[in-house]
């Protein structure tokens, strides 16, 4: 992967940059670094569009270039369009970060079929979709960084989230699938697996919830979105040109 230019008098030869889920929280910092970083960043949402909205003029603020590129990563349908129109535009899509997700947890024993398949259709097959979608053009340009975005759930297991912890182990096997897949085309694909990190997402714990958590984190602290998109942002970057199928954990030690 060559280094992203930052000159503007470029633009239209700016690398390109999707972000999945990047109305809010990880999704919001990985996209303002990417952008920082020199590339056109694609925010893609579900349907905060004022959120997204919101990213974008603090991106362009900061002298970085953004477009809004709403669809649901569950669709297929929806994803090969929306990329189609996204690269048509503004040409392939040099990184990919799959980040949107959910979680509705649930004892086992409770799990209903519909959040089951509401969490892995999301969660595991949305980004499956983008990244089938975004390497039609990475492998013509022959290069490109695929970033997933797991969880410490996925490698470790947690109770009542067991439909949430299977998808985010799925991403592990898909992702070092296809790190093996599109190497030849210099393709990476690498996964990140956040610990406990400050967003909407961990907003909805209890207090008690957060007790209990921290006494299990090393380093004795949840950690911040930007923690999340310098991980990101260096497995992007020629830095890692020759690292591809790894996890990294970036979880205060959680799980070592
Ligand atoms: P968040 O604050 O809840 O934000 C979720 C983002 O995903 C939003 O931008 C949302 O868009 C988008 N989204 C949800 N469903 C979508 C869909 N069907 N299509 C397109 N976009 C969709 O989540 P977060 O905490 O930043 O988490 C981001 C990722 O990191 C998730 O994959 C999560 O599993 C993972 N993770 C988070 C933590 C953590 O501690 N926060 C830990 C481990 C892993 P709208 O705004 O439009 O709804």
């Amino acid at each position: 992967m060559t280094s992203p230019s930052a000159d503007s008098s470029t633009q239209t030869a700016l690398p390109l940059a999707l972000v999945t889920g990047a109305s809010r929280g990880l999704g919001a910092a990985i996209a303002k670094r990417l952008a920082r970083a020199g590339y056109r960043v694609a925010i893609n949402y579900a349907s905060n569009e004022a959120k997204a909205a919101e990213l974008k003029s603090e991106i362009e603020s900061a002298g970085g270039r953004a477009e809004l590129c709403r669809f649901n990563v569950a669709e297929s349908s929806e994803v090969d369009t929306a990329l189609e129109l996204l690269t048509k535009s503004h040409g392939p899509i040099e990184v990919l970060v799959a980040n949107a997700g959910i979680t509705i947890d649930s004892l086992l024993m409770r799990l209903k079929d519909e959040d089951l398949d509401r969490t892995l259709d999301v969660d595991l097959k949305g980004a499956i979709y983008c990244v089938r979608a975004a390497s039609r053009g990475m492998m013509k340009s022959r290069k490109g960084s695929v970033i997933l975005i797991s969880s410490v759930v996925g490698e470790m297991g947690n109770a009542g989230q067991s439909a949430y912890a299977a998808a985010k182990a799925g991403l592990i096997g898909f992702g070092k699938s296809v790190a093996r897949e599109l190497a030849s085309r210099n393709i990476r694909c690498n996964i990140v697996a956040p610990g406990y990190i400050q967003t909407d997402m961990t907003g909805a714990l209890t207090e008690a919830q957060k007790d209990a958590i921290l006494r299990n984190i090393p380093l004795g602290t949840f950690g911040s979105p930007d923690d999340i998109s310098e991980a990101v942002a260096f497995l992007a970057s020629p830095a890692a040109r020759y690292i591809t199928g790894q996890v990294l954990g970036v979880n205060g030690g959680m799980y070592i």
